[in-house]
């Protein structure tokens, strides 16, 4: 990742610079507060193709064994549409959220409801809920 990239606004749509958002989740300087929080997380380590980090914050029993990114295939945005539980207090939760791509120059968005679970103090996410 360039230099730039850091300088940016979070793709996460936070509206904060990444060095002030995303950058500390990734870089293992802070946990995700929320599933919301590892929500968005992955979403710009997605935008940045940080594979390690999508795999280290999947749950174990759902993580797959390898993680190819599809390619020609540009991250737009990300609206958070609903969320259930997944709050600081709680042990599990849902964020549903949309997420707008641009693929072979066609515009469109994926709409997940994902499930995420608190394990010793850390969320992961589980799968499609
Ligand atoms: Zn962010």
């Amino acid at each position: 990742m360039s230099e730039d990239c850091a300088e940016n606004t979070c793709p996460c749509g936070s509206s904060k610079r990444y060095v002030f958002c995303c950058k500390f989740l990734h870089d293992g300087l802070l946990k995700a507060p929320t599933a919301e929080a590892l929500m968005r997380s992955r979403y710009s380590a997605y935008v940045f193709k940080f594979r390690d980090y999508l795999l280290k914050t999947w749950h174990e029993d759902f993580r797959p064994k390898f993680l190819n990114f599809e390619k020609d295939l540009e991250w737009l945005s990300l609206e958070i549409i609903d969320k259930e539980r997944g709050l600081e207090s709680d042990d599990d939760g849902f964020v549903e959220f949309k997420a707008f791509f641009k693929k072979a120059k066609r515009k469109s968005f994926m709409q997940e409801r994902s499930y995420f679970k608190k394990i010793d103090a850390k969320w992961f996410y589980v799968s499609r809920g």
